[in-house]
């Protein structure tokens, strides 16, 4: 079969045809570079959300991908055809992240996405994404009310809120954006009965998509001692997990698509 294309030499195309004959043919040592990149960018983060390690402590010495790491690993940005720009931190915060983005400039073919908690959206960070290839924004909010936010997530909602509505009008107000907006929601006992809310809350502030996932499911031994008192609000792992209201969740997923087929 002819993988050598009608495109550019070193083109993502190109690399990922490379990639899939030399995976066809068995070899071992490959010309290709990675199709799918996945790069944290950061472990630091400015939240303390009550299911995430950072609550507990657990990120061992969070910090921003090293320059030199960073200039090393430019290379690879331009024949991609997926790339992912987070991990256990906000990439808001790690210059690694800016400069990727900087880099990804040319790679149209890329499909490039973040996940961010948007508490660090300004006028001036929305032009950069907004002026950047990024295709998705993945916003984190896990509530849409003020009282879950806080329990969860420790923030203020309506700055968080401002900052995403903010980032979705200047995203219509830029005609030839091709950037997505999804909000998400990590369901559990607490929180899962704002899910059908939680498209209506999307609709209104101007989001394209939500997406809803489960808690992780970390080790018992693990998940026994991941207790975070937030105020009144004592977040309790094992005891959140949606086993025991299963049923319930899911019908509040089918409430909640039946609202998102409603608002288009
Ligand atoms: S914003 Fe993300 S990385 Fe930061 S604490 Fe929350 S879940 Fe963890």
């Amino acid at each position: 079969m002819d993988y050598l294309i009608d495109g550019k030499l070193g083109s993502p195309a190109d690399n990922e045809k490379r990639a899939l004959l030399a995976w066809e043919q068995g070899e071992e040592f490959v010309t290709s570079k990675p199709v799918l990149l996945s790069i944290e960018s950061t472990s630091v983060c400015n939240l303390r959300c009550v299911m995430c390690p950072h609550a507990i402590g657990a990120v061992r010495r969070p910090k921003h991908m090293d320059k030199e790491v960073a200039d090393k690993l430019e290379g690879f940005l331009k024949s991609a055809k997926s790339i992912q720009l987070h991990g256990i931190g906000e990439p808001l915060l790690s210059p690694a992240f800016w400069q990727f983005l900087s880099a990804v400039q040319d790679n149209h073919e890329a499909h490039i996405e973040v996940n961010s908690n948007a508490v660090l959206l300004t006028d001036t960070t929305i032009s950069k994404i907004l002026d950047s290839n990024l295709k998705t924004i993945n916003i984190s909010l896990d509530a849409c009310t003020r009282e879950m936010y806080q329990k969860i997530r420790g923030e203020k909602f309506e700055k968080v809120s401002m900052n995403i509505k903010r980032l979705c009008d200047k995203r219509r107000e830029k005609v030839d954006s091709e950037l997505k907006i999804w909000l998400n929601m990590t369901i559990m006992k607490e929180n899962y009965k704002e899910i059908p809310y939680f498209v209506y809350f999307a609709k209104a502030i101007g989001a394209d998509h939500t997406h809803f996932n489960d808690l992780n499911a970390f080790n018992a031994h693990t998940l026994l001692n991941w207790k975070v008192e937030r105020g009144d609000f004592i977040f309790n792992y094992s005891e959140q997990m949606i086993d025991s209201v299963i049923d319930e969740v899911h019908e509040k997923l089918k409430e909640a698509k039946r609202n998102a087929e409603i608002l288009g």
